[in-house]
């Protein structure tokens, strides 16, 4: 695929790195991405993504933006209080970067419908904030192959790891371990620090560089503050995974 002077003038910085180089720029350039949630760790995670250059992002909420969300839902503002999440958050990441293709997706997620909206994306995040949701979603990475970037924060504690089961862990072998996910408290800074490495998770993954986080469980607790990289491991009875190979 022919890439314009311009568009690698945009990248310059990131692809002097090594191993990314035009190779991992074209890799990133040529993913497809679906981000199931666009609140605080979507606004965060998006941005990175969008900026960095990944070719093709999905962004799937049914929500709409309220008041009491624009502390920590950085891409959006007083005035778009009442519209759509997923329709905001795609023209704000198209603005960052015009040179990708930013498609909304406005789809309430749950069993039935997972499978579907996934299909044909390269790397799935989730940005998500309840239990079921994220369930449906797990199930349906799992049935599709797809790879998944699970993320979860409350208060000033975040969790990122790197799904690919059977390779790895599913969420549902160590659902027990997550934050509570009801509405908990929180501030703005915890989902944009654990956003943004699932960013860097996402893009570490697609352009081959470094070591993700599969089979380990990055803790962060801002309170103390300290970041813990923990094995995990695939529990047998695991009613999502269990007896897949
Ligand atoms: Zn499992």
């Amino acid at each position: 695929m022919p890439r314009s002077k311009m568009e690698f003038g945009r990248y310059m910085r990131q692809l002097e790195l090594q191993d990314w180089g035009v190779e991992g720029q074209n890799r990133l350039g040529d993913s497809h991405v679906f981000m199931a949630g666009v609140g605080g760790l979507g606004s965060s995670a998006g941005i990175y993504l969008a900026a960095a250059g990944v070719g093709k992002i999905t962004v799937c909420d049914s929500d709409r933006v309220e008041l009491s969300n624009l502390t920590r839902q950085t891409l959006y503002g007083i005035t778009d209080v009442g519209m759509p999440k997923a329709t905001l958050a795609a023209q704000r990441l198209k603005a960052f970067n015009p040179q990708i293709e930013v498609e909304p997706n406005i789809s309430e997620i749950d069993h039935a419908v997972a499978g579907g909206l996934i299909e044909g994306s390269d790397l799935v995040l989730d940005c998500l904030d309840n239990l079921e949701t994220r369930v449906a979603m797990n199930r349906a990475i799992i049935a599709a192959g797809i790879p998944m970037i699970y993320a979860a924060c409350s208060e000033l504690t975040g969790h990122v790891s790197f799904l690919h089961p059977p390779e790895t862990p599913c969420l549902e072998c160590f659902v027990s371990r997550m934050p509570p996910a009801v509405e908990p408290p929180i501030p703005g800074f915890t989902p944009g620090v654990i956003g943004s490495l699932q960013a860097m998770e996402a893009i570490k993954h697609l352009v081959g560089i470094g070591e993700t986080l599969k089979g380990r469980l990055l803790v962060f607790e801002g309170m103390e503050p300290r970041v813990d990289v923990l094995e995990i491991e695939r529990d047998p009875d695991c009613p999502a995974c269990r007896g897949l190979s």
